[in-house]
């Protein structure tokens, strides 16, 4: 079974053979499959000789900084150094675009990657990937992550011929990092290739207890404290079964949550049974940023793009409404929750 069509893979090797000086990027609020990926293709690219810089638009949360590890000082983000991030990305012989699936999922940084004259190659599992504007795609929805898309990928490799006991050693324990955050430690889009990912690497020698314990077993308690009020307080669920939670620049404030502290919690209402979707929104200066996840048979991807500017999996997706846009420009959390209990119960009406 060949998980990548090996001449793409061929084309996409003989590509990257050519470039000298290589930029990775991928999309803004960089997860743990973003970071997996784009850090795990970095630490393999090197050991070609390759001159390689990751660009982010905004910095990676403190919760997957043990995947960037050593490779930290070759990460340029937009935010805190522009000029570094686009003389990466003007300079560069090749870009890869990892773990997103269009330009405009770069934020700040698309425009800039869009009109690069380079070659680019896009490694992504999003649904509707933008094929026009990339030279090479290796786009894969039925896996797990884009960890174990590139995983595959480097399989194909020249240099690693099937042998996973040659990736780099950086390199295979930001693949399990990445895979392992992407189906939230093996509970949802695992597929058989993704347990035989899982096994090669640990046959060689990554030390899965190790990236367990540094993804789950190192927050702080303020994480649990919020989770706890959350649920306990401001969970709404809906007659029509969607779980409404909603987190006020106010109440992150009160407790001291950070980018990525809050990783988790929109999966939590689904585990009640009358729970058909969750839905989780998170308050910014301009916007609300929402996560969606629904239940087998409900497309959280489409709620997301019809209602939230947004989309990604079928049952993970996630978008934004705008304030002054989609929502008043001052709204109250009330107003919040009423747009999506209205839109929530619209889009289960069209389904029936
Ligand atoms: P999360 O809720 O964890 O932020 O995102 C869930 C999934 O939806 C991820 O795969 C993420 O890449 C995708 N996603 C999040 N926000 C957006 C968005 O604004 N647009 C699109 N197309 N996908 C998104
Ligand atoms: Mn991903």
């Amino acid at each position: 079974m060949s998980v990548i069509d090996p001449g793409l893979a061929a084309s996409l090797w003989e590509t990257t053979g050519k470039a000298g000086k290589i930029t990775i990027a991928t999309h803004m609020h960089p997860d743990g499959d973003a970071i997996g990926s784009s850090v795990g293709l970095m630490h393999y690219l090197e050991t070609l000789g390759k001159d390689v810089s990751i660009v982010l638009n905004d910095r990676y949360p403190d919760t997957v900084a043990f995947i960037a590890g050593k490779g930290d000082g070759r990460i340029h983000v937009h935010e805190e150094a522009p000029e570094d991030t686009a003389e990466a990305i003007a300079g560069s012989d090749l870009i890869f675009c990892m773990d997103m699936n269009s330009f405009g999922r770069a934020e700040n940084l698309g425009e800039a990657l869009g009109k690069a004259g380079c070659r680019k190659i896009l490694v992504d599992h999003h649904l509707h990937p933008d094929t026009e504007a990339f030279d090479i795609v290796v786009s894969k929805t039925d896996i797990s992550s884009t960890s174990e898309l590139l995983y595959y990928l480097l399989l194909e490799a020249p240099d690693i011929r099937g042998d996973a006991g040659k990736l780099p050693e950086a390199t295979a324990k930001a693949l399990l990092a990445g895979m392992t955050t992407d189906t939230n430690n093996f509970a949802n889009s695992v597929y058989p290739s993704t347990f035989a990912m899982a096994s090669r690497l640990l046959a060689a020698g990554v030390d899965r207890d190790a990236v367990i314990s540094a993804l789950y077993s190192n927050y702080r308690e303020n994480r649990f404290r919020l989770m706890g009020m959350l649920l306990k307080d401001r969970m709404e669920i809906t007659p029509c079964g969607v779980a409404i939670i909603i987190i006020d620049r106010q109440t992150a404030q009160n407790y001291d949550m950070k980018e990525g502290e809050t990783e988790g919690f929109v999966n939590l209402p689904l585990g009640i049974r009358k729970v058909r979707m969750s839905i989780l929104l998170k308050e910014e200066a301009d916007r609300f940023r929402v996560s969606v996840r629904s239940k087998k048979g409900i497309s959280a991807n489409r709620c997301a793009m019809e209602y939230f500017n947004g989309g990604g999996h079928e049952q993970a997706a996630g978008g934004r409404l705008v304030k002054g846009k989609d929502l008043g420009s001052c709204p109250g959390m009330d107003e919040v929750a009423g747009y999506v209990r209205d839109c929530t119960c619209k889009f289960f009406k069209e389904q029936i």
